[in-house]
């Protein structure tokens, strides 16, 4: 029987998550998510942090059921683990107590073998992956390099199908994560290992650019895939191709492309939806020094991103942090992969530190709905003080704990910043200065 399920080797269909929270509300963190991997592709998964990439995984290796859709391997509907499928972790996830050699022949515990069998297939995966000579090391004797490749063998030992990874050298130092990587190409393109797909999650488009054959883009609120690249150099690839540079580029476009806000209808819930806004983790300092950079040369008010990513000493990942502040306070526009600051942008850059201040709080009031909210429930309240439990609880209606203390602290330090409203760290206390009143 020949049907379209079975020409492609996983297919996720439809997939919805919503987890509920210790307060009995609902997160949202997948919803819509379609895509396919084919025989001999290596696809990447590129997205920012908190977009769901790890939890898309874990449904896919059948750990946690999907609250929608499902996930076809080889047309079957992926219910719990299943054989075929395994996954790279970031953080190794080796056990202690066991030697190298013990950690691997673990992958092989359920599969029924002989004692004999899994030695020999444990050993074999070893030799592959380069971890000679370290059968019997313990985990805390290795390297972080060492123990990801004892983290590749467990994952390979059971011959998987498909290889799920989830940013598995994010853990790693620089040339450590490169040798692995080349290491584990070698292996993939000379076809020394018998998978036939590989899931890459990664927040590094460098890394999705060098190793994936597709390269889909994830973005957040709720994640889904948004767009897709094909890449179609060949192998090794040359990163200052011209070529190279360009995907990079592109990629860079899509992923700061302005996200497109769902249509509000109901109007009472508007200020709810505008409040669940996710404020990047940035503070006034941060902001301030990117906008100075860009508006001196050689770039006078206009940037482009790959260029300024190469010549800044922060993570791709920071540095879009700040750009998405920049952007959500209009002090920047960002449009195909080039960032260049707006009015706002180039007044405050120009401006002394008391004028910057009060151009911050025109920004903050103008265009972050949270900034408003806090300053308007600080205004009814007597004395005009409120604890920051107050703002968490009501953010968390719309975002997990973690994310709204985030966001808390995020606007927490824009509004002090810009003298909006002060902040106690010892009592936590929320207040605002009101003149009038004292007089
Ligand atoms: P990524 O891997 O892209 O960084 P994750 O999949 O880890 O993203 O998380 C996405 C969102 O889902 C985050 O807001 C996270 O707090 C939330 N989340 C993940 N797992 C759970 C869980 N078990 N319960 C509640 N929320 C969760
Ligand atoms: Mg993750």
């Amino acid at each position: 029987m020949t049907t379209i399920a079975t020409q492609n080797l996983l297919q996720i269909k439809d997939v919805r998550q919503a987890f509920t929270k210790n307060d009995g509300k609902k997160l949202l963190v997948l919803e819509g998510v379609n895509m396919e991997l084919h025989d001999k592709e290596i696809v990447a998964l590129l997205g920012k942090s908190g977009s769901g990439k790890s939890t898309l995984l874990r449904i896919i290796a059948g750990l946690i059921e999907p609250s929608g859709g499902e996930v076809m391997f080889e047309g079957d509907k992926v219910t719990s683990l299943t054989r075929g499928i395994s996954m790279v972790f970031q953080t190794f996830a080796l056990f202690p107590w066991l030697t190298v050699l013990e950690n691997v022949e673990l992958g092989l515990e359920a599969q029924g073998l002989s004692e004999k069998e899994v030695r020999r297939r444990a050993l074999d995966a070893i030799d592959l992956i380069g971890l000679d000579g370290y059968e019997s090391a313990y985990p805390r004797e290795l390297s972080g390099g060492m123990k990801q490749r004892v983290g590749f063998a467990r994952a390979m030992v059971v011959n998987p199908e498909i290889l799920l990874m989830d940013e598995p050298f994010s853990a790693l130092d620089v040339l450590t994560a490169e040798t692995l990587k080349t290491d584990f190409l070698d292996l993939w393109l000379e076809r020394k290992i018998p998978i036939r797909s590989v899931l890459l999650v990664t927040h590094n488009i460098e890394e999705a650019v060098v190793l994936a054959d597709r390269i889909l883009i994830f973005s957040s609120n709720p994640g889904h895939v948004s767009s897709e690249i094909r890449v179609n150099l060949p192998h090794p690839r040359d990163r200052l191709a011209p070529e190279f540079a360009n995907l990079v580029e592109e990629i860079y476009s899509l992923m700061t492309a302005k996200v497109k806000t769902k249509e509000v209808v109901v109007g009472t819930r508007v200020t709810d939806i505008t409040l669940g806004e996710r404020l990047p983790r940035t503070s006034p300092n941060q902001l301030a020094g990117l906008m100075e950079e860009i508006a001196a040369a050689p770039y006078n008010g206009h940037a482009d991103l790959p260029a300024l990513d190469n010549a800044l000493q922060m993570s791709t990942e920071e540095l879009f942090q700040i750009i998405e502040a920049l952007r959500i306070l209009r002090f920047a526009e960002v449009d195909k992969g080039d960032i260049t600051l707006t009015e706002a942008g180039r007044k405050f850059v120009a401006a002394d530190t008391q004028k910057r201040k009060s151009i911050f709080a025109e920004q903050l009031l103008k265009h972050i709905p949270l900034a408003t909210y806090i300053k308007r429930v600080l205004n009814e309240r007597p004395g005009n003080r409120a604890n920051r439990m107050r703002f968490l609880t009501k953010l968390e209606d719309f975002m997990s704990e973690v994310e709204a203390r985030e966001v808390l602290t995020a606007i927490t330090s824009w509004g002090r910043y810009a003298e909006i409203f002060s902040y106690d760290d010892n009592s936590e206390v929320l207040s605002m200065e009101n003149p009038t009143a004292e007089d």
